[in-house]
């Protein structure tokens, strides 16, 4: 089906053509007409699916009629769960409404709350914001929203998860009882379908890929290796295949400083971004990013949240992120709107059991393999099952030591001689903290 057979508009046939879309994705193909229509619709679709345009350019067309705005009011809010993800968004829908005349606002933390209030002042047709911010204004009475038409909550799950709740509750409360709700979530949770519940009238599901089943465009692969060594590795996999523009996730904010000095100290371009860096920090790194002046962009899994570069090719699991789901999320940054993208993930041992939980999440059985000079060390590959080492048939020896002060039990197996990895430059290792 085309953008003209959904029945989009000319100026946002324009808008789009104009951005190269030829096709709609199939969450576009199902949900547009189903916005048009008015409905409340209940969607699950992971990022990269093309879901802000599948939500953005119904309700675009739905405000072409331009109504006067009273002072405060606002027609239409998204709520997304973090300032990046508000941003890109407001940064999508600008160009989608390229050719229509609608007032768009971001609202979001970190921006003085008086300057906000001034914006609003005039009413705003689309307002794009983040659950906290959205809630203090309608505290101070700064939005009014009895001619709120259409509320989209982006990225439940994900909202649900960072404790939005009560946000939530308290801002869809406050909303006039005939508006339209938009829901859409990556993941279909029991926490996702209790909202859904509370904030949807008789809503149309769309599925547009299955419960937490990821792109099917990512190449996935996990790299066995011992956790003194990821650092080394990780530079090792940038360097000899070349990457330009990979993003590696870490599972602290701490873990993310220490590897980006290490990736530094290697000669790579390399910066961080988490939750401690100002939102001009963190614009300013993936701008850097974007233009391919950093190589190399370490992240946490909240500050990646609203990442979006297209047609990203790696991204690398440095450390898996203690909400299985967000291995959905972060691998979705590849392999985005089609495009074929490599999942990577650096797996010692310390993460090998989370890495189950997240297999059995998505129902797949990632290939496990080594890379040459980096095989993980013998003595420790015994408790590494996923490697299956070949051992001899009789059983090695095996001696059970007393560690002194605490009595408990090391087994250390002496049988086995390690086989010596081909020469590495030692470096010296660091203690990273999330163990
Ligand atoms: P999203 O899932 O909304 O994060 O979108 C992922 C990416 O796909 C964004 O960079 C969009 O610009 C792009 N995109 C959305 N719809 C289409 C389409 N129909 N054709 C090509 N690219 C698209």
């Amino acid at each position: 089906m085309s953008f003209e057979k959904i029945g989009l508009i000319k100026p946002l046939l324009d808008a789009i053509s104009e951005l190269g879309y030829t096709e709609p994705t199939v969450i576009q193909e199902r949900a547009i007409g189903l916005v048009l229509a008015k409905k409340d619709i209940f969607a699950t679709a992971q990022t990269g699916t093309g879901k802000t345009a599948a939500f953005m350019l119904p309700i675009i067309q739905r405000l072409r009629d331009n109504k006067p705005l009273a002072p405060k009011a606002v027609r239409v809010i998204v709520m997304t769960p973090t300032r990046e993800l508000a941003m890109q968004i407001e940064e999508e829908t600008k160009k989608y409404a390229k050719y229509m005349d609608l007032s768009i606002a971001l609202l979001v933390g970190g921006k003085s709350l008086e300057s906000q209030e001034k914006r609003l002042q005039d009413g705003i047709d689309i307002l794009i914001a983040t659950p906290g911010r959205l809630r203090e204004h309608i505290i101070k009475k700064s939005i009014v929203l009895e001619a709120l038409e259409i509320f989209v909550v982006d990225e439940a799950d994900r909202m649900l998860d960072m404790g939005f709740v009560t946000d939530i509750r308290l801002i869809h409360a406050e909303l006039p009882r005939r508006h339209q709700t938009l829901l859409f979530s990556a993941t279909y949770t029991d926490k996702v379908r209790k909202l859904s519940r509370l904030i949807l009238k008789k809503p149309e599901f769309i599925e547009t890929a299955k419960q937490n089943k990821t792109v099917e465009a990512i190449n996935q692969q996990i790299y066995l290796v011992d956790a003194d060594r990821k650092a080394q590795l990780l530079s090792f996999l940038i360097g000899s295949r070349n990457f330009q523009q990979v993003l590696v996730f870490t599972k602290t904010k701490k873990s993310a400083d220490i590897l980006v000095e290490e990736l530094k100290l290697d000669g790579l371009k390399a910066e961080v971004i988490h939750g401690e860096k100002t939102l001009a920090q963190r614009n300013k790194t993936l701008t850097k990013f974007k233009k391919k002046e950093l190589n190399v962009l370490v992240a946490t899994d909240i500050a990646s949240r609203g990442i979006d570069i297209e047609q990203l090719p790696q991204v690398i699991n440095y450390e898996l992120p203690s909400v299985a789901e967000d291995y959905v999320h972060r691998i979705g940054r590849t392999g985005r709107a089609g495009h074929d993208g490599e999942a990577i993930t650096l797996l010692d041992i310390n993460d090998k059991e989370q890495m189950k939980v997240i297999e059995r999440l998505i129902h797949v059985k990632i290939p496990r393999s080594e890379i040459k000079g980096f095989e993980v060390d013998i003595t420790k590959k015994a408790d590494q099952d996923d490697l299956k080492p070949k051992r001899p048939k009789k059983a090695p020896l095996k001696q059970t030591h007393v560690k002194k002060g605490t009595g408990k039990s090391v087994q250390k197996k002496i049988a086995a001689a390690p086989k010596k990895a081909p020469t590495q430059k030692k470096r010296k290792t660091t203690k990273r903290d999330g163990r």
